[in-house]
């Protein structure tokens, strides 16, 4: 293993190590956007998401058509559907310079350039409408890695010197010019994004989920880690790199991909080569031979949509419905964790979190205080709290209680609000499934 290897190896670890510690810290409410990593399924389906694309130069090295198209072909050849996860266009990304080959600010200083620095005309959405057609006759998915790939906020760690959005009315706008872009030209509507370089805060206790919220959107992670943007010391190893460790994961458990993300590129590492290009066919050999059908995100979703409940479990089918009803029965991290009951901030989010995206958007903007003693109003219940309380499902003074578990008496009032209808003989201490199914049953 070279130095280069090693240090590489190094900073993945840190680098997970940090994004682990991030999760654990990170308190998790109900949420109408899920982060989906991956899905709670025994069938041995997975999805392959491709980002920073489409790319009209040809794979490196010995390439000769546009990288896109390359792994078109590939995942057809073995029936598989890819996720692209496309940019519109970088070229207003300037004035800007190439940052040190094989650092993270290989593509600009100040920005990000797809393909490249000063071929943005050979990448994005708005530049290659040859590419995106081939990419929607050919039945795979596309989502939204934002127009112009410009971080939504700051990020000291590793991009400190980029600029940034750092207001949700520009994300929204940059959100919305791609999304039109699909729909005007395509008639096709765009349901999941991805920020770039996963940076989540935005400004002002607002963040990528509170932006995917007005658009409707999901928030599409990924759980495994396909490789192909690092550089390693020769190309032969980033090939190897791209599906060794799929054959070590596969070898231990056969099922370890059902229902996973799988990261990709669609565009060039930061050494400026596109081991994708050779290591897809290696992927998808493997995933043929241990029987894995790849498919679009949104199939994955529509097969199952939840992290920790699937088809069998007591509360999928309320989850299930609620959810295609257009309310929020799962949690930010897309479970819906059946051994916890329900607490009040909880039950409000359920019924009135969608609906309340953009009020907490205008509230908190707006600087507006207050009208309870224990919840800020950025606080991510807070708007939902709000509306839940105008339709009477509660009734409060100045102080609400959020992380209190709802009782039955006053889950039998909220009912009696929302649906004019009451539930009789339930038991006093209501579990999750409990009330996902009355909630179910009374929509
Ligand atoms: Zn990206």
């Amino acid at each position: 293993m070279s130095l280069l290897t090693k240090g590489i190896g190094a900073a993945k670890k840190v680098k997970h190590h940090f994004q682990d510690e991030i999760k654990r810290r990170t308190p998790v409410y109900i949420s109408p956007v899920r982060r989906i990593e991956r899905v709670k399924t025994s069938e041995r389906i997975c999805a392959m998401t491709f980002d920073d694309g489409p790319c009209r130069l040809p794979a490196s090295p010995g390439g000769d058509r546009p990288l896109t198209l390359s792994l078109i072909d590939t995942l057809e050849k073995h029936g598989a559907k890819g996720t692209f996860d496309v940019v519109g266009d970088t070229s207003t990304n300037y004035p800007d310079v190439a940052g040190k080959h094989g650092s993270a600010s290989w593509g600009g200083e100040k920005y990000d350039h797809y393909p490249d620095i000063n071929k943005d005309s050979d990448g994005g959405a708005a530049n290659c409408p040859e590419l995106i057609e081939r990419i929607l006759s050919g039945g795979h998915e596309i989502t939204s890695h934002t127009y112009a790939h410009i971080l939504y906020g700051w990020k000291p760690l590793v991009y400190g010197r980029r600029k940034f959005l750092g207001d949700i009315e520009l994300v929204l706008s940059d959100l919305e010019k791609l999304h039109s872009l699909m729909l005007s030209k395509y008639n096709y509507e765009i349901k999941l994004s991805r920020p770039p370089h996963y940076v989540d805060r935005i400004s002002n206790h607002l963040t990528s989920y509170d932006a995917y919220a007005c658009m409707g959107y999901q928030y599409m992670a990924a759980s495994f880690d396909g490789a192909g943007w690092l550089p390693l010391s020769s190309y032969q190893a980033e090939v190897e790199a791209t599906w060794k460790p799929m054959e070590r994961a596969l070898d231990i458990d056969p099922d370890f991909f059902c229902g996973q993300i799988i990261f990709q590129k669609d565009g060039y590492n930061m050494a400026r080569r596109t081991p994708i290009a050779d290591g897809l066919e290696k992927q998808l050999e493997l995933l043929d031979r241990y029987g894995y059908r790849v498919v679009t995100v949104s199939d994955l979703l529509k097969q199952s949509p939840f992290a920790d409940c699937a088809n069998g479990d007591p509360a999928y089918p309320y989850a299930k419905k609620l959810l295609e009803t257009g309310f929020c029965p799962a949690f930010r991290d897309n479970t819906i964790r059946v051994e916890k009951p329900v607490t009040r901030g909880e039950l409000a989010m359920i019924m009135f979190g969608t609906q309340a995206a953009n009020d907490r958007i205008s509230i908190i903007k707006s600087g507006e205080k207050s009208h309870f003693r224990d919840i800020s109003t950025s606080h991510p219940y807070y708007a939902a709290i709000k509306l839940a309380i105008k339709a009477n499902c509660f009734t409060v003074d100045r102080v609400f209680r959020p992380d209190v578990p709802i009782t039955s008496k006053e889950f039998i009032f909220f009912c009696g609000s929302m649906f004019a209808k009451s539930p009789k003989n339930i038991p006093y201490s209501l579990s999750r499934v409990d009330v996902l199914k009355i909630l179910a049953d009374y929509i």
